[in-house]
């Protein structure tokens, strides 16, 4: 049981000591106005360092996090984040960095900034990125406002904006945001686009076709050079959600396949951190002609060294204040430098590789969705489990019994029961065929006592929660109720 730290307070328990006064003491009302003093005192929980200490250490154990277990959550890209890039974005010449700064205090950072733009330029065959956006949703919407520019600028900004069914949910709700109707097109039965259902939608109002490639099912869209043509032909824009780069960096371009504009999220291809909302960074390229409507401020290099451009005539204008998530940045940056050309390429061919064997080794447990070789990830079902009643729902919650974080379930939704394992080329062999022995653990347990997985977790804090009521009004205290009794606890090996 952990109480909240206010209910571990004792009046008068202190966790600090300070030395005794060496200058004058004086009395806050006759130096700050009365609207600043207080009426009464800040109710803080009064508690010791051990107390602090204990208390936030067992929370930060509740969670599970890549730092202690296998995370193979599909489309996120759950990978290690090496501690070289903590300790790089930890250097004091970074961190206590204020974006104020006169830019000749902060050259470092912008050559890091420019370094860092011209990297993912050059790996993804764009003329130019912005790091400014803050996760890769902001970065659609950052590319959307900047298609809408280009469109305005052309003499219509156009008003649809088409996308695959398949789609992630913040591309449609990034178009409307942008100010597009929305348009969905078919996808054939291998999960690729329905170039026929794509051709009959697009036309001269469409200013954006949105596409993820590989494709959210994890396999490879080999039509996109078509995709392209027929995109171009109406005068609209190719935009990559560029979520699955896992799968191509190093080993093929964006720029070269035909897209206009495109955004990474540097938080699951580039290792940066990941989860619970935190600081993010989803970096947009664009092609040649797309450069004028960038965000500001944009960082050049000139011979007295690097400057900040901070007003561009046909600019979008800025996503946020100031520059972006510097050290989130300053991580991807440090990532990349650490591998080298070679490395994030091998990187990626192991991506694959890993997601591969999986598919193989646990196809003759789950039926696995399209049969053919994956991309970074692979996408099965329950369909071998349905006559017994068992739902993903309950695989995923049974592999949490077992110390695994639960795969991306029922996405893509064009997939039914789908489950969608992406194992990252940051795993080992070793890991993987551990995950492998226990995933034919749970198969064999749904065929021989199904109820059992349709009550699992049985070991973690919490059970099975309303998850819509836990997101809108989380319970944070972890009540002993909560947990079921010991006698009936699963077995687990
Ligand atoms: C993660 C993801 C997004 C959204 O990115 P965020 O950084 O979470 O905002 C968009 N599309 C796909 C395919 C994704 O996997």
């Amino acid at each position: 049981m952990e109480n909240l730290i206010f209910e571990k307070s004792q009046p008068g328990r202190k966790g600090y000591q300070l030395p005794a006064l060496d200058v004058p003491s004086i009395d806050p009302a006759t130096v700050l106005p009365k609207a600043s003093l207080r009426t009464r005192l800040a109710e803080l929980p009064e508690v010791s360092e051990l107390d602090v200490v204990r208390h936030y250490t067992r929370l930060s154990q509740l969670n599970f996090s890549i730092d202690t277990n296998f995370y193979p959550l599909g489309s996120c890209t759950m990978k290690y984040n090496p501690k070289v890039n903590e300790q790089i974005a930890n250097l004091t010449g970074f961190k206590a960095l204020h974006p104020l700064q006169p830019t000749s205090t902060v050259q470092g950072f912008l050559q890091v900034y420019y370094e860092l733009e011209r990297m993912l330029s050059e790996m993804c065959g764009m003329a130019e990125f912005t790091l400014q956006p803050s996760a890769g949703a902001h970065g659609e919407l950052a590319g959307l406002l900047i298609a809408r520019a280009y469109h305005k600028y052309k003499g219509n900004p156009r008003k649809t904006v088409i996308l695959p069914d398949s789609a992630h949910g913040t591309n449609p709700a990034s178009a409307m945001i942008a100010g597009y109707n929305v348009v969905t097109v078919k996808s054939d039965a291998r999960g690729a686009v329905d170039l026929s259902s794509l051709k009959a939608a697009l036309n001269q109002d469409t200013a954006v076709f949105m596409l993820t490639n590989p494709s959210t099912l994890g396999l490879f869209e080999k039509q996109v050079k078509e995709i392209a043509k027929m995109v171009h032909d109406v005068g609209a824009l190719l935009y990559l959600d560029g979520a699955n780069m896992n799968a191509l960096v190093g080993l093929i371009r964006p720029g070269d396949m035909g897209f206009d504009i495109m955004h990474l999220n540097l938080h699951k291809t580039f290792s940066t951190p990941h989860g619970g909302g935190g600081p993010a960074a989803g970096p947009v390229g664009v092609s040649q002609a797309l450069t004028p409507f960038l965000p500001v401020p944009r960082v050049r290099k000139t011979e007295q060294g690097y400057s900040l451009e901070e007003t561009s005539p046909l600019s979008i204008g800025k996503m946020r204040a100031f520059n972006g998530n510097s050290l989130i940045l300053l991580r991807a940056y440090t990532y990349i430098r650490c591998l080298g050309r070679e490395g994030v390429r091998k990187n990626t061919e192991i991506a694959i590789l890993n997601a591969n064997y999986l598919r193989v080794k646990l196809q003759d447990a789950f039926q696995v969705a399209i049969d053919e070789p994956c991309m970074h990830e692979c996408i099965f079902t329950a369909a071998k489990q349905k006559s017994k009643g068992v739902k993903t729902l309950d695989i995923a919650k049974r592999m949490l019994d077992y110390g695994y974080h639960p795969p991306t379930i029922y996405f893509p939704l064009i997939v039914e029961e789908a489950m969608m394992i992406e194992p990252t080329e940051t795993e080992s062999k070793q890991t993987l065929d551990q995950f492998i022995e226990t995933m034919h653990v749970i198969a064999q347990e749904a065929q021989t006592d199904p109820e059992k997985l349709k009550h699992a977790p049985y070991t973690t804090p919490v059970r099975r929660l309303d998850e819509v009521k836990a997101a809108r009004e989380p319970n944070l205290r972890w009540k002993p109720s909560s947990i079921i009794p010991t006698s009936s606890k699963a077995g687990v090996s």
